[in-house]
């Protein structure tokens, strides 16, 4: 490649050395071309020079050319000195704008590498610069006019042809050299050495000959374009160019010596026909060499890419061997993982033929492998066993869903087996078309019988359940819905009921909030036992029940079950029984017990509260009369009478009791003796208005008498029921006393004894 001066210091000093030595060439060369004639330059070398300096310092050649150029000219030629300068002018500015032209028009320009910069170079360098070095040369030689010019007109073409010539046959050779590029060089065969060397023998013999008259060894000579044709195609460009150039140095110093071929020609004639056959076989060995260059080049190319395709072919063959063998060691997995299913299993394709079924398959169907793959199911499979696989394979093919179903079959022992055939269509991961179809068999024999076992036992189940005299009902969690209830419960709940219509067990509650309790106990412990609680049933009619519900699963559901229990008489009897205890028969108030307990948990209640309360004591007047004169049972109708019209008065937290006789008894809460003195009076006034024994025809008339005492006493700090009893029945007595059908407070003077 040309190298262009540098700017850095180290390289400076480098340039004015170079363009002196490239002067002193040019004037060497000169110097050995003019040696034979001084006038008439046989070939002009020293223009290869001026190429070969431009080539390698570019544009800062030009010194050099021009000194070299200008001392050729004046001291060797003889040319004076105006002229010389003009020439060398013209010869430094030719090969400069030549170099310039030839930069343009090849961009990047990176030597001789093909025809286009071979031809380009030759167009150039070859043809340009020595055509503007001539044009100069000649006007310049036309201003001085020298004498020694016999043809002025030829001047040009022959100045031109020698410029030419030298450029073309030389400077390839020198820059070829001094680029030193990496060419392959072809390896020293017997070709490369015989056949050089018989060339080069037959121009020493031709070029060297004596000279003859005939223009037979010109033809001859024409016979060089051979060897200089194969060296361009064979060699290398580099060694083509030096071929050449030897070649024609040696055909050159022939004609120099007045030998060869050329004697026949005058001698301006032998110089320009030996440089115009150097033009062309120069170019023909360029363009030959560049075309073979070229050949080469996309020969090596090819062999390149051949040789990365098959390196791309073997990475591709290796993968390839890779993958199979993953592909092989994957199907042996399949396979081990196939055999190692303990369910019979197989893999039928699209035509129905096996291609896969493992150990327990062969030990169902009692064939060898070899006896199943490839076979079709109807040769293989028994009756039963085939009518299923057959028609689940054509419901596969429609639904394209796995299936499953039962299927019974006999064993060559006959024993009757039962399996589940599960069935999948495989498809094509990508495009999701059918491959084929996997099967596998699971032996439910054991399962089935307990399977019906267990259906036999829970028909018993059922049956006690269902005709158990205890009321069950079994209801879901999650909504309370009613899943089973039996004979019993529907009895107890009058489920036959019009009313039933919608209405859930937990809606029979009669207190939603401890359902709500047992449901979260019976979740939480499993179990609940022996609950009283009432119910209402379908028919609304209440119902005390004795309820135990467990928590369990009933088909497939989470559920409670409620077992029940009618305690409705005992709770009945018990209410009776507690009645009776409370009560007094006759009149229905509270008897001496109940109204005492009451009546003193009422004081206590006034004392930690700090209100008033006030206890009347009221005696029926001249009752023994009644009994006396109209019997016990219109007595009766008078206590009964008189109870009715105290019950009507009183208020609703008034407690009123008999304590026995026709002896009874009020306590007023929160009433001081005012109020009750009130209450007394109006209480006297309706008994003696409304309370009546009736004894046909007659209505016997009651009137009262009613003592008072309060609560908090005035003069005992601490008083209790007893002593506000007393107090009263001191205060009727008077009553009594002073006429009855009265009512008296009592004022802390009363007495038993007192009048
Ligand atoms: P007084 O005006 O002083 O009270 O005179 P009295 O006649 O009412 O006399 P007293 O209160 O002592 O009489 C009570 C009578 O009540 C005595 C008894 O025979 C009667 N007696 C008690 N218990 C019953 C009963 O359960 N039924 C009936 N018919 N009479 C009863
Ligand atoms: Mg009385």
């Amino acid at each position: 490649m040309a190298s262009r001066p540098s700017a850095s210091a180290g390289r400076l000093w480098r340039l004015p050395l170079l363009n002196a030595a490239l002067a002193a060439t040019y004037v060497l060369l000169a110097w050995v071309a003019t040696r034979s004639d001084p006038s008439n330059a046989i070939l002009w070398p020293s223009s290869a020079i001026a190429v070969f300096g431009v080539w390698v310092l570019g544009f800062t050649a030009a010194p050099g050319i021009l000194l070299g150029a200008y001392i050729a000219n004046a001291e060797v030629i003889g040319w004076p000195a105006q002229t010389a300068l003009l020439i060398a002018v013209g010869n430094t500015a030719s090969v400069s704008f030549a170099w310039w032209v030839l930069r343009r028009i090849r961009q990047p320009w990176r030597g001789l590498q093909d025809t286009g910069d071979t031809l380009a170079f030759i167009l150039t360098l070859g043809l340009l610069g020595p055509a503007i070095s001539a044009s100069v040369g000649v006007i310049s030689s036309l201003l001085a006019a020298p004498p020694r010019l016999h043809d002025i007109g030829m001047l040009g073409p022959i100045w031109l042809i020698s410029d030419a010539c030298s450029v073309l046959v030389y400077a390839p050779m020198l820059v070829l050299w001094w680029e030193r590029r990496h060419e392959r060089l072809p390896r020293p065969t017997a070709e490369f050495v015989i056949l050089p060397l018989i060339a080069l023998v037959g121009v020493v013999v031709l070029a060297f000959s004596p000279p003859a008259r005939q223009a037979l060894p010109l033809g001859l000579a024409s016979l060089a374009l051979l060897p200089l044709l194969w060296g361009a195609m064979r060699l290398s460009m580099r060694l083509a160019s030096l071929f050449m150039a030897v070649l024609f140095t040696l055909a050159l110093v022939g004609a120099a010596l007045g030998l060869g071929p050329m004697m026949v020609l005058p001698i301006d004639e032998r110089a320009s026909v030996l440089q115009l056959l150097g033009i062309s076989l120069a170019c023909t060995v360029l363009l030959a060499s560049s075309l073979a260059q070229e050949r080469s080049l996309a020969l090596r190319q090819l062999r390149e890419a051949n040789a990365g395709l098959e390196r791309a072919v073997e990475r591709r063959t290796k993968a390839m061997v890779k993958s199979q063998r993953k592909l092989q060691e994957q199907l042996r997995f399949q396979d081990s993982l196939l055999g190692a299913l303990p369910n019979p299993t197989a893999y039928s394709a699209a035509n129905g033929r096996l291609e896969l079924v493992n150990q327990a398959f062969t030990r169902l169907m009692e064939r060898s492998r070899d006896a199943l793959l490839g076979r079709r199911p109807a040769e293989v499979f028994e009756d039963s066993l085939l009518h299923t696989w057959t028609s689940m394979d054509r419901q596969l093919h429609v639904e394209r869903r796995p299936l499953s179903q039962e299927c019974r079959q006999v064993s060559s022992d006959g024993e009757a087996t039962v399996w589940i055939v599960n069935k999948a269509q495989v498809t094509d991961p990508a495009s999701q078309e059918p491959l084929g179809i996997v099967t596998s068999l699971q032996d439910i024999t054991q399962l089935k019988r307990l399977q019906e076992q267990l259906e036999r036992d829970e028909r018993g189940l059922r049956f006690l359940v269902e005709e158990s005299p205890v009321p069950l009902v079994i209801t879901r969690v999650h909504d309370s819905v009613q899943l089973f209830a039996n004979r019993a419960a529907d009895e107890l709940f009058r489920a036959d009921h019009t009313g039933r219509s919608g209405k859930l067990l937990r809606d029979l509650w009669v207190e939603p909030a401890q359902r709500r309790s047992v449901v979260e106990q019976v979740l939480r412990e499993g179990v609940v036992r022996g609950l009283e609680t009432q119910f209402l049933r379908y028919d609304g009619s209440p119902v005390w029940l004795l309820l135990s519900v467990t928590h369990t699963q009933y088909r497939g559901d989470e559920a409670l079950v409620f077992a029940f229990k009618d305690i409705t008489p005992t709770k009945e009897r018990e209410h009776t029984l507690r009645a009776l205890a409370y009560t007094d028969p006759l009149t229905g108030v509270a008897n001496r017990r109940s109204f005492l307990a009451r009546a003193a948990a009422a004081l206590q209640e006034a004392k930690i509260q700090g209100k008033p309360l006030a206890v009347l004591a009221l005696d029926i007047d001249h009752f023994k009369q009644i009994n006396d004169v109209y019997g016990h049972p219109t007595g009766d109708r008078a206590l009964r009478s008189f109870s009715q019209v105290c019950q009507q008065l009183a208020r609703d937290d008034a407690l009123l009791g008999r304590l026995g006789g026709d002896e009874f008894a009020i306590v007023l809460p929160r009433s001081d003796d005012g109020a009750a003195y009130d209450f007394a009076q109006r209480l006297r006034l309706a008994v003696q208005e409304n309370a009546t024994a009736e004894h046909a025809p007659l209505r016997l008339q009651l009137t009262t008498s009613i003592g008072i005492a309060h609560h908090p006493c005035e003069h005992l700090t601490e008083c209790g029921l007893d002593d506000l009893l007393a107090r009263a029945d001191q205060a009727l007595y008077r009553a009594k006393q002073r006429g009855r059908n009265r009512v008296e407070l009592w004022t802390g003077h009363d007495h038993p004894g007192a009048a």
